[in-house]
Protein backbone atom coordinates (compact mmCIF):
# COMPACT_ATOMS: atom_id res chain seq x y z
CA UNK A 1 0.00 0.00 0.00
CA UNK A 2 0.87 3.45 -0.66
CA UNK A 3 2.06 6.42 1.57
CA UNK A 4 -0.80 8.53 2.22
CA UNK A 5 -1.22 11.95 0.15
CA UNK A 6 0.31 15.17 2.21
CA UNK A 7 -2.89 16.09 5.09
CA UNK A 8 -3.90 19.49 3.83
CA UNK A 9 -5.66 21.85 6.32
CA UNK A 10 -9.54 21.62 4.55
CA UNK A 11 -9.89 18.28 5.82
CA UNK A 12 -11.55 17.11 8.46
CA UNK A 13 -8.92 14.55 10.40
CA UNK A 14 -10.40 11.51 12.73
CA UNK A 15 -7.57 9.41 14.75
CA UNK A 16 -7.48 6.61 16.75
CA UNK A 17 -5.14 6.86 19.35
CA UNK A 18 -3.91 3.20 20.64
CA UNK A 19 -1.57 1.73 17.82
CA UNK A 20 -2.20 4.83 16.19
CA UNK A 21 -1.31 7.59 17.57
CA UNK A 22 0.47 5.72 20.40
CA UNK A 23 2.64 2.39 20.42
CA UNK A 24 0.12 -0.09 22.25
CA UNK A 25 2.16 -1.87 25.52
CA UNK A 26 1.42 -5.00 27.24
CA UNK A 27 -1.14 -3.20 29.55
CA UNK A 28 -3.72 -0.54 28.24
CA UNK A 29 -2.27 1.68 31.50
CA UNK A 30 1.37 1.38 30.49
CA UNK A 31 1.20 3.25 27.51
CA UNK A 32 3.29 6.46 27.07
CA UNK A 33 2.19 9.62 25.42
CA UNK A 34 5.18 10.65 23.37
CA UNK A 35 6.10 14.36 24.35
CA UNK A 36 4.92 16.77 22.08
CA UNK A 37 2.42 14.58 20.75
CA UNK A 38 -1.00 16.51 22.75
CA UNK A 39 0.58 19.82 21.63
CA UNK A 40 1.00 18.78 18.24
CA UNK A 41 -2.50 17.65 18.12
CA UNK A 42 -3.67 21.17 19.61
CA UNK A 43 -2.14 22.99 16.66
CA UNK A 44 -3.41 20.52 14.05
CA UNK A 45 -7.15 21.57 15.78
CA UNK A 46 -6.71 25.00 14.66
CA UNK A 47 -4.91 24.84 11.78
CA UNK A 48 -8.04 22.48 10.86
CA UNK A 49 -10.59 24.76 11.85
CA UNK A 50 -11.09 22.64 14.83
CA UNK A 51 -12.09 19.57 12.78
CA UNK A 52 -10.27 17.21 14.53
CA UNK A 53 -11.76 14.53 16.45
CA UNK A 54 -9.96 11.53 18.24
CA UNK A 55 -12.28 8.12 17.53
CA UNK A 56 -11.33 5.71 20.26
CA UNK A 57 -12.17 2.41 21.89
CA UNK A 58 -11.15 3.94 25.23
CA UNK A 59 -13.66 5.71 27.33
CA UNK A 60 -14.16 9.71 27.25
CA UNK A 61 -12.55 8.92 31.27
CA UNK A 62 -9.86 7.07 30.05
CA UNK A 63 -8.93 9.52 27.21
CA UNK A 64 -9.02 12.22 30.07
CA UNK A 65 -6.84 10.67 31.99
CA UNK A 66 -4.24 9.46 29.47
CA UNK A 67 -3.84 13.00 27.86
CA UNK A 68 -4.99 15.31 30.33
CA UNK A 69 -7.44 17.83 29.67
CA UNK A 70 -7.82 19.11 26.00
CA UNK A 71 -9.99 20.59 23.38
CA UNK A 72 -10.28 17.52 20.86
CA UNK A 73 -13.76 16.22 20.32
CA UNK A 74 -13.86 12.51 21.01
CA UNK A 75 -15.44 9.99 20.56
CA UNK A 76 -14.97 6.91 23.07
CA UNK A 77 -15.95 3.50 24.03
CA UNK A 78 -15.83 3.04 19.85
CA UNK A 79 -18.92 5.39 19.54
CA UNK A 80 -21.14 4.45 21.97
CA UNK A 81 -20.07 7.82 23.75
CA UNK A 82 -18.62 11.50 22.32
CA UNK A 83 -17.76 14.96 23.07
CA UNK A 84 -18.36 17.34 20.97
CA UNK A 85 -18.43 21.37 20.64
CA UNK A 86 -21.40 21.17 23.07
CA UNK A 87 -18.95 20.81 25.74
CA UNK A 88 -21.56 18.23 26.79
CA UNK A 89 -20.51 14.48 27.71
CA UNK A 90 -22.71 12.03 25.40
CA UNK A 91 -23.87 8.74 24.97
CA UNK A 92 -25.94 6.65 22.81
CA UNK A 93 -27.72 4.75 25.51
CA UNK A 94 -27.61 4.07 29.38
CA UNK A 95 -24.91 2.11 30.97
CA UNK A 96 -26.08 -1.83 30.93
CA UNK A 97 -26.55 -2.79 34.79
CA UNK A 98 -26.05 -6.26 33.75
CA UNK A 99 -22.76 -5.41 32.38
CA UNK A 100 -20.89 -5.26 36.07
CA UNK A 101 -22.20 -8.26 36.75
CA UNK A 102 -20.94 -9.93 33.78
CA UNK A 103 -17.18 -8.64 34.12
CA UNK A 104 -17.49 -9.84 38.07
CA UNK A 105 -18.37 -13.51 36.47
CA UNK A 106 -15.57 -12.74 33.63
CA UNK A 107 -13.03 -11.93 36.02
CA UNK A 108 -14.06 -15.00 38.54
CA UNK A 109 -13.93 -17.11 35.50
CA UNK A 110 -10.65 -16.42 34.45
CA UNK A 111 -8.75 -16.02 37.94
CA UNK A 112 -6.82 -18.65 37.08
CA UNK A 113 -6.07 -17.75 33.42
CA UNK A 114 -2.41 -16.18 34.04
CA UNK A 115 -1.48 -13.38 31.59
CA UNK A 116 -5.84 -12.51 31.22
CA UNK A 117 -6.41 -9.44 31.22
CA UNK A 118 -10.66 -8.33 32.38
CA UNK A 119 -10.56 -4.73 31.59
CA UNK A 120 -14.27 -3.07 32.98
CA UNK A 121 -14.77 -0.41 30.42
CA UNK A 122 -17.46 2.29 31.21
CA UNK A 123 -19.74 0.60 28.45
CA UNK A 124 -17.84 -2.57 27.47
CA UNK A 125 -15.77 -5.61 28.89
CA UNK A 126 -12.35 -6.13 27.41
CA UNK A 127 -10.38 -9.10 27.67
CA UNK A 128 -6.71 -8.52 26.83
CA UNK A 129 -4.28 -11.52 25.86
CA UNK A 130 -1.21 -9.94 24.97
CA UNK A 131 0.33 -11.23 27.67
CA UNK A 132 -0.01 -14.64 27.14
CA UNK A 133 -1.12 -15.05 23.42
CA UNK A 134 -2.04 -18.79 23.88
CA UNK A 135 -5.28 -17.64 25.80
CA UNK A 136 -6.89 -16.45 22.93
CA UNK A 137 -9.11 -19.09 22.45
CA UNK A 138 -9.93 -19.02 26.63
CA UNK A 139 -10.32 -15.41 25.82
CA UNK A 140 -12.96 -16.08 23.37
CA UNK A 141 -14.93 -18.64 24.50
CA UNK A 142 -15.27 -16.19 27.90
CA UNK A 143 -16.30 -13.68 25.66
CA UNK A 144 -18.68 -15.04 23.65
CA UNK A 145 -20.57 -16.62 26.87
CA UNK A 146 -20.50 -12.67 28.50
CA UNK A 147 -21.92 -10.91 25.27
CA UNK A 148 -24.94 -14.34 24.98
CA UNK A 149 -26.02 -13.71 28.50
CA UNK A 150 -26.16 -9.60 28.16
CA UNK A 151 -28.37 -10.37 24.51
CA UNK A 152 -29.01 -8.84 21.44
CA UNK A 153 -27.67 -5.51 22.31
CA UNK A 154 -24.27 -6.65 22.61
CA UNK A 155 -21.83 -8.00 20.54
CA UNK A 156 -18.32 -9.16 20.48
CA UNK A 157 -15.94 -6.84 18.83
CA UNK A 158 -11.92 -8.59 17.95
CA UNK A 159 -8.70 -6.01 18.15
CA UNK A 160 -5.17 -6.65 18.65
CA UNK A 161 -4.67 -9.74 21.22
CA UNK A 162 -8.01 -8.22 22.50
CA UNK A 163 -11.54 -9.54 22.37
CA UNK A 164 -14.31 -7.14 23.65
CA UNK A 165 -18.04 -7.35 24.15
CA UNK A 166 -19.77 -3.93 22.99
CA UNK A 167 -22.66 -2.24 22.61
CA UNK A 168 -24.43 -3.64 19.34
CA UNK A 169 -25.05 -0.44 18.30
CA UNK A 170 -22.27 1.59 18.09
CA UNK A 171 -18.79 1.44 15.57
CA UNK A 172 -16.12 3.75 14.85
CA UNK A 173 -17.82 4.52 11.42
CA UNK A 174 -21.11 6.05 12.93
CA UNK A 175 -18.93 8.37 15.21
CA UNK A 176 -17.29 9.71 12.04
CA UNK A 177 -20.61 10.25 10.22
CA UNK A 178 -22.14 12.18 13.43
CA UNK A 179 -19.31 14.33 13.24
CA UNK A 180 -19.21 15.03 9.44
CA UNK A 181 -23.08 15.92 9.72
CA UNK A 182 -22.40 19.23 11.44
CA UNK A 183 -19.57 21.75 11.99
CA UNK A 184 -16.81 22.25 11.72
CA UNK A 185 -16.64 18.70 9.63
CA UNK A 186 -19.02 19.05 7.44
CA UNK A 187 -18.28 19.73 3.96
CA UNK A 188 -14.78 18.78 4.60
CA UNK A 189 -12.59 15.72 3.12
CA UNK A 190 -12.19 13.01 6.26
CA UNK A 191 -9.66 11.46 6.84
CA UNK A 192 -9.11 8.68 9.33
CA UNK A 193 -6.25 6.51 10.75
CA UNK A 194 -6.28 3.48 12.39
CA UNK A 195 -4.58 0.47 12.97
CA UNK A 196 -6.93 -2.33 14.07
CA UNK A 197 -9.85 -4.34 12.87
CA UNK A 198 -12.10 -2.26 15.42
CA UNK A 199 -11.17 0.93 12.74
CA UNK A 200 -12.35 -0.71 9.81
CA UNK A 201 -15.77 0.45 10.40
CA UNK A 202 -14.17 3.76 9.93
CA UNK A 203 -12.26 3.19 7.14
CA UNK A 204 -15.47 1.86 5.04
CA UNK A 205 -17.39 5.14 6.21
CA UNK A 206 -14.84 7.29 5.11
CA UNK A 207 -14.11 5.26 1.93
CA UNK A 208 -17.70 5.90 0.83
CA UNK A 209 -16.85 9.99 1.45
CA UNK A 210 -14.41 9.80 -0.72
CA UNK A 211 -12.10 10.32 2.06
CA UNK A 212 -8.44 9.50 2.96
CA UNK A 213 -7.88 6.51 5.17
CA UNK A 214 -4.73 4.97 6.45
CA UNK A 215 -3.80 2.32 8.31
CA UNK A 216 -0.67 2.47 10.69
CA UNK A 217 1.68 -0.87 11.19
CA UNK A 218 3.72 -2.91 9.71
CA UNK A 219 1.04 -6.29 9.66
CA UNK A 220 -0.33 -6.11 5.89
CA UNK A 221 -3.57 -7.94 6.60
CA UNK A 222 -6.97 -7.43 4.77
CA UNK A 223 -8.22 -3.84 4.96
CA UNK A 224 -10.40 -1.46 3.62
CA UNK A 225 -7.68 1.67 4.30
CA UNK A 226 -6.59 2.70 0.90
CA UNK A 227 -3.20 3.59 2.09
CA UNK A 228 -0.54 2.80 5.14
CA UNK A 229 2.12 4.44 7.03
CA UNK A 230 4.52 1.97 8.83
CA UNK A 231 4.56 3.09 12.72
CA UNK A 232 2.97 5.65 15.04
CA UNK A 233 6.33 7.63 14.19
CA UNK A 234 5.66 7.45 10.84
CA UNK A 235 2.03 8.98 11.42
CA UNK A 236 3.01 11.40 13.82
CA UNK A 237 5.59 12.84 11.19
CA UNK A 238 3.23 12.93 8.87
CA UNK A 239 0.86 14.61 10.83
CA UNK A 240 3.58 17.08 11.52
CA UNK A 241 3.58 17.87 8.02
CA UNK A 242 0.96 20.54 7.76
CA UNK A 243 2.08 22.12 10.56
MG1 LIG B 1 -6.05 1.30 17.70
Amino acid sequence: MADPPPLTADCALFLDIDGTLIDIADHPLDVVVPAGLVSTLRELRIRLGGALALVSGRSLAQIDLLLGETPFDLAGSHGFEWRDGSGQDQVLADRDPALEKVADQIVTASSGLRGLYVEHKAYSIALHYRSNLELVDQAWALARAGADSLGPDFTLLGGKAVVEIVSAHAKKGMAIERFLAAPPYAGRRPVFAGDDLTDESGFAQVNRDNGVTIRVGRETPETLAKFSLPSTAALRAWLGGVL
